[in-house]
């Protein structure tokens, strides 16, 4: 899942993010330009969750059920 650009950018170059993998108290995301991968939590882009991880952990509910 993508991040918009207006909600976060890569921290070492400016690229887009995407969202690889989530748990319970964090997201995974890498960015798609350089590569750079971090940990955030889940609330990282001020969206109170509900734009990425909660959209995140449903859609991987499903494909995992
Ligand atoms: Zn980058």
């Amino acid at each position: 899942m993508r991040i918009r650009k207006v909600d976060g950018v890569c921290r070492q170059c400016g690229g887009e993010l995407e969202i690889i993998d989530a748990d319970d108290a964090t997201m995974d995301v890498e960015c798609l330009d350089c590569g750079d991968l971090c940990v955030l939590e889940p609330d990282a882009f001020g969206d109170g969750c509900v734009d990425y991880y909660i959209p995140f952990m449903a859609s991987r509910a499903e494909c995992h059920d």
